[in-house]
């Protein structure tokens, strides 16, 4: 694999843990990835792929960047660090703005400038903000909707070659996925390295018609830009999307179960957007079978924990915990 070059910003390895007490529940070895702790503003996996796009941002000679998502965005939150640390501005063109609490909260106080915007107005928006930034004299630089692009993508077949550093493979890789670029990233890697273990995506959004061929896309052109060119098919891609239906964002009481219960089985915090919902899929998969007796499952933690401060999840998390206080 080519070595791209990279704006350090995270603390690696993450460190691989076994669950034993959900492992024994389950009837697998399950084993956590601490993507949760790359050390950047609360971490997650948008800081492995800022690494490469702000290196690349900076070699172009930028002086902000601009990138857009929802109000609860890790991937703005972990954009806002980023540019703070590499000494440029940030602009986020933030959709359905809420209270300030969680990563918005973080947003401001990493020093972003919001702009706010609609789903529906989302991308004119994001390129209105990228030309009024030129036009003021600045140089901006776009990164994607969730650092999606094959360079973002990149870090996660690094991280899978860190994966194979850290020990004995998994037979199973869960996680979950959404613009697709950390499941692109990993199943490149995958190939590159020789590992033959499953990666499945839970999807937290898109039906899987839509992501396994963009994923796969995302894949073809990561290895490209790795310097080990291959064709990657929507069937190389397994995405498991009977989870997505409440929609993005939407706490139902799966996530909130799964969230309890990886809290208060093992001290892990999930977070209510991402990871809650990837592991209620993998409980349920657990439940009906998905995995042999035994086998060595990993769930990647991809991060979010700011969600759970966000005011929306707040309240209701809190009250399903048993704190019910009037508010
Ligand atoms: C962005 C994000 C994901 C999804 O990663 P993609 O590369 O966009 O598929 C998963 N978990 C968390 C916590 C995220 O912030």
């Amino acid at each position: 694999m080519n070595r791209l070059p990279r704006f350090a910003l995270a603390h690696l390895p993450t460190p691989i843990e076994p669950l034993p007490r959900l492992s024994e529940a389950l009837g697998i070895r399950l084993l956590i990835k601490r993507d949760d702790q790359t050390g950047l503003a609360f971490g997650g996996n948008k800081t492995r792929k800022l690494e490469l796009l702000l290196a690349d941002a900076l070699a172009q000679g930028a002086d902000t960047v601009l990138t857009t998502g929802a109000a609860q965005s890790n991937h703005c939150r972990q954009t806002a660090a980023a540019a703070a640390k590499a000494g440029l501005a940030c602009r986020l063109v933030l959709m359905e703005p809420k209270r300030a609490s969680g990563n918005l909260l973080l947003d401001a106080l990493l020093g972003a400038d919001i702009v706010w915007t609609t789903r529906e107005r989302r991308d004119a928006d994001l390129q209105r903000a990228f030309k009024e930034t030129a036009s003021q004299g600045h140089k901006p630089y776009l990164i994607p909707y969730g650092g999606s692009n094959p360079l973002g993508a990149a870090a996660y077949a690094y991280a899978l070659e860190e994966l194979l550093t850290q020990g004995q493979p998994p037979e199973t890789i869960v996680f979950a996925t959404s613009s697709g670029g950390t499941q692109a990233g990993l199943v490149a890697g995958a190939r590159i390295l020789g590992f033959r273990g499953r990666i499945v995506g839970i999807s937290v959004d898109e039906p899987a018609d839509i992501l396994r061929p963009r994923v796969a896309e995302l894949a073809s052109q990561t290895s490209a830009l790795l310097g080990e060119p291959s064709i990657f098919h929507e069937n190389d891609i397994l995405v498991e999307d009977a989870y997505a239906a409440p929609g993005y964002g939407v706490l139902t009481a799966a996530e909130t179960d799964a969230i309890l219960r990886f809290a208060r089985t093992e001290g892990l915090l999930l977070d209510p957007v991402y990871t809650g919902r990837a592991a209620a899929g993998l409980l349920d998969l657990a439940q009906q079978g998905f995995f042999h007796e035994g086998e060595t499952v990993l769930f990647w933690h991809t991060g979010g924990t700011p969600g759970l401060f966000a005011h929306d999840y707040a309240v209701p998390l809190a009250q399903t915990a048993g704190l019910d206080l009037a508010e």
